[in-house]
């Protein structure tokens, strides 16, 4: 057996036996005619977990976020979005590309923003010179914050700031069951206060391929017409929309068992003399923490843990990121941290 403990991303799951038997079994047809069973299952199964009137399936989570913005603006407008979010740094410009929007980065802490910085950042009254404020984005959990939940509370504020300036709220949601699952708050009472969402089924819920975008029929109709244009339109794709399925159907309490690894992880560490942690911020499956010895930067140590068959992911000169997922068990968490102590301490 292999016994590598590879902590670089939730991304890296490799589907379950169980998962491959019913992408194995599931019943295809010519999507790009409507015509995929399994496809138009994922898509009501999704629409109903969100309680909204449509869902589509697209082949990765940046397509999904494109086609969103791309359903939403027009050339020249502006979009709002945390400073370390995925949408400004992991999508290569895209929004410029697509869409020829512009994007206007604001830093929130630890990714979240408060209803007061999107108030300031949106650009109002209408003013001839500028670009015209149009979206806000959000991710939750977000990401480069290191997994972190967005309050209800300061999401409900920040909705009824931009509802009430009629801009439109998007959420990036590639792990929003990670949210869901920690805090016992529905998908459906998360989506709602969002005009469009997306999800993705390849991060911890452990599918090969694919994510989804939710929202009213008027915008999938939009994003639908955005994922052709981006040549994201598949055809018996329902082989794999089958592993997405079976992942929306059967990980997602299991993801409380990645939670309580990273938590565990992240106390751990914080006894080493050589890391700097906020354990308190690690609320689901992702541990982002400091290395501040000053013989070893990020990239040394994940040099020397990778001899110990233990992968992290440097993320700056001494920025670490470890994520868990359904391919790491109690043990490997056990062997991380012992093999960490060693060098660390
Ligand atoms: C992974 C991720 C995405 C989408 O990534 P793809 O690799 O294109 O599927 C979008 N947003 C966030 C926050 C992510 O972590």
């Amino acid at each position: 057996m292999c016994p590598v403990v590879d902590l670089r991303s939730d991304t890296v799951t490799k589907p379950t036996d169980e998962m491959r038997e019913f992408m194995e079994n599931a019943e295809v047809g010519d999507d790009v005619f409507g015509e995929d069973p399994t496809i138009n299952e994922l898509q009501s199964y999704c629409a109903e977990l969100f309680g909204k009137e449509q869902a589509l399936y697209v082949p990765s989570g940046t397509m999904a976020n494109q086609a969103s913005l791309f359903a939403h603006t027009n050339p020249g407008d502006e979009i709002i979005c945390e400073y370390s979010s995925h949408i400004f740094n992991n999508e290569c410009g895209g929004p410029a590309v697509l869409s020829g929007v512009q994007l206007h980065p604001i830093r929130g802490e630890h990714g979240l923003f408060s209803a007061d910085q999107i108030s300031e950042a949106i650009r109002s009254p209408p003013n001839v010179h500028h670009p015209k404020s149009k979206v806000v984005a959000l991710e939750n959990t977000h990401n480069a914050g290191g997994g972190v939940i967005y309050p209800t509370e300061t999401i409900q504020e920040i909705s009824d700031v931009v509802h009430g300036k009629n801009l439109i709220l998007h959420l990036d949601g590639a792990r929003l069951m990670n949210a869901v699952v920690e805090t016992g708050i529905s998908a459906r009472e998360y989506a709602g206060y969002f005009d469009s969402l997306t999800l993705c089924f390849s991060k911890g819920l452990g599918a090969p391929v694919g994510s989804i975008v939710a929202g009213s029929a008027e915008f999938i109709e939009q994003a639908h017409r955005a994922r052709k244009i981006f040549g994201g339109g598949m055809r018996q794709a329902g082989i794999v929309a089958a592993g997405a399925l079976f992942a929306i159907q059967n990980n997602v309490e299991r993801l409380q068992d990645d939670h309580a690894r990273a938590k565990r992880l992240a106390l751990a560490l914080d006894t080493f003399p050589a890391v700097s942690i906020e354990p308190d911020w690690v609320h689901t499956n992702i541990v982002i923490f400091d290395v501040v010895a000053e013989q070893m930067n990020a990239t040394d140590l994940c040099n020397v843990l990778q001899n110990d068959e233990v992968l992290m992911l440097p993320l700056s000169e001494n920025r670490v990121r470890a994520a868990t997922n359904l391919m790491v068990s109690d043990t490997d968490i056990d062997y991380a941290i012992e093999k960490m102590e060693n060098v660390l301490t």
